[in-house]
């Protein structure tokens, strides 16, 4: 079915919005076939235009992740490049924020991740070549006030990140981390209206809407960087013959 084994080929999650939006549209123009899973698949049409395929995916339902792989290697017979980069920030009081949505948060960033993981490796392993480039964050080496469990994740993927390094070298696959600092996208709108919501009538409540109008003003017209910034450094990741991981 139309397979091409020339062409590198990308899965890139979070292709709706942000970071991954940019990132895909530079690595289709660097000539890979680029498919973008994300759950808002409208948001992803435009990026048709590129030769981009967008595919419904939502990290919380596993279903959906088997039927993204299954469905690249039907079209293409095999997947060189997994990037990890859908991911959100539920902000609030560890005493406030409900343990379902702290799970939820571990569900997309960690657990949706490590099963995409799973179900390409096979693959990989098989052409004995591939990378998998894990977006984690400044926030997964530090941490920020009402940020605990988005923190959580984050160095939960670095220390994830690491480990899967050791394990899948010997089959001639890479893992890459990226840790962007500050970068202009809706990231710090959700992250600001989840603190709000869970600061709402609790003895938190003053502190939250404080940091919750700080993160807005910063995501809105702070001097933040773009996304462009890690579509670059992204796309670096890929096209690098030998990339720095540490
Ligand atoms: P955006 O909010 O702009 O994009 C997040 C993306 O994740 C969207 O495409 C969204 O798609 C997708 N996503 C969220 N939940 C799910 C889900 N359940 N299933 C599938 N996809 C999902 O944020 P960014 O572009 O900034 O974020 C990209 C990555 O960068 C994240 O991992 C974030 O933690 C990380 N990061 C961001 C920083 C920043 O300051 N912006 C700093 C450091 C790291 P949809 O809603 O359509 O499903």
């Amino acid at each position: 079915k139309g397979v091409s084994f020339t062409m590198k080929v990308i899965l890139i999650t979070g292709a709706s919005s942000g970071i991954g939006y940019k990132a895909a549209i530079q690595l289709a123009k660097e000539g890979y076939k680029v498919y973008g899973g994300a759950r808002r698949v409208e948001r992803m049409q435009a990026l048709t235009d590129f030769g981009i395929t967008p595919l419904e995916l939502d990290l919380t339902k596993p279903q959906s992740l088997k039927f993204a792989v299954d469905r690249i290697i039907e079209e293409e017979g095999h997947i060189d490049i997994l990037v990890n980069n859908a991911g959100y920030g539920s902000y609030g009081a560890i005493e406030n924020v409900d343990i379902e949505e702290a799970k939820r948060q571990f569900d997309v960033n960690i657990f949706g991740l490590a099963r995409l993981v799973q179900l390409v490796l096979p693959h990989m392993r098989n052409q004995h070549s591939g990378r998998i480039i894990n977006i984690s964050s400044m926030a997964g080496r530090m941490t920020t006030f009402m940020g605990a469990w988005y923190h959580a994740t984050k160095y939960a993927l670095e220390a994830f990140s690491d480990a899967l390094r050791m394990e899948i070298k010997p089959f001639g696959i890479d893992v890459v981390i990226v840790e962007p600092g500050g970068i202009k996208t809706d990231w710090g709108l959700i992250a600001a209206d989840h603190l709000e919501e869970s600061s709402q009538n609790s003895p938190y409540e003053e502190m939250g809407h404080a940091t919750a109008k700080k993160l807005r003003r910063e995501y809105t017209t702070g001097p933040l960087s773009k996304p462009d910034l890690i579509a670059n450094t992204i796309t670096k990741a890929v096209m690098s013959k030998r990339p720095r991981t540490r």
